[in-house]
């Protein structure tokens, strides 16, 4: 049986850069509800038991969805914390390898931003390790990850719009932008 993920921050820590409103609904509704669905089709499907990871990996159809959707905001969730707290900034080994392959850390904010603005409908934007080490941004819809690919998953921005439709409506790009403010660099690097 999966569960809603465990968070270090209370429900309106995150405050203004995503409101406890949003967080009772996007956390307390919409992850709940990926959680409920993915224990219900789990029973006689054969791969009741594995790791979260393994079954996003080997599902299609309802299961890989609700298995990627839990996935996927079980990072999104635990990469927060509050502004005042988080690591604001890279460092060592991650923050080297970000600066060899885009230039500088803005230079690659901005472009993860750019390529969540990007992506059509609903979905993710990620940082994720590739077997050399070497770092990549991928668009994934709907509910994949980039585990499916072979990849370390390692950063996302959600960009479906129940992330940010009740504090921002339309205003995709502001809601990401606004996000570098709450990312804990030591949890991403932990990854
Ligand atoms: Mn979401």
């Amino acid at each position: 049986m999966f569960t809603l993920v465990d968070l270090s921050y209370g429900k309106d820590a995150l405050e203004p850069v995503i409101s406890s409103k949003t967080m009772e609904f996007h956390y307390g509704k919409h992850l709940q509800a990926y959680v409920d669905n993915l224990n219900k089709l789990l029973p006689g499907s054969g791969l009741e038991g594995l790791a979260l990871e393994e079954i996003v990996k080997q599902s299609s159809g309802a299961i890989f969805n609700n298995a990627g959707q839990v996935l996927n905001h079980n990072m999104y969730f635990t990469q927060f914390g509050a502004e005042t707290e988080v690591k604001k900034e890279p460092t060592g080994a991650l923050a080297a390898q970000i600066v060899k392959q885009w230039g500088s850390i803005d230079a690659f904010k901005e472009e993860f931003v750019a390529k969540g603005v990007g992506l059509f409908g609903s979905g993710w934007v990620w940082l994720s390790a590739q077997v050399d080490g070497s770092l990549v941004i991928t668009q994934e819809p709907g509910a994949s990850n980039p585990v499916t690919k072979g990849l370390k998953p390692l950063l996302t921005f959600d960009v479906w719009e129940h992330a940010y439709y009740l504090d921002y409506q339309n205003r995709r790009a502001a809601h990401l932008a606004e996000l570098w403010k709450i990312v804990d660099w030591k949890v991403i690097e932990g990854r």
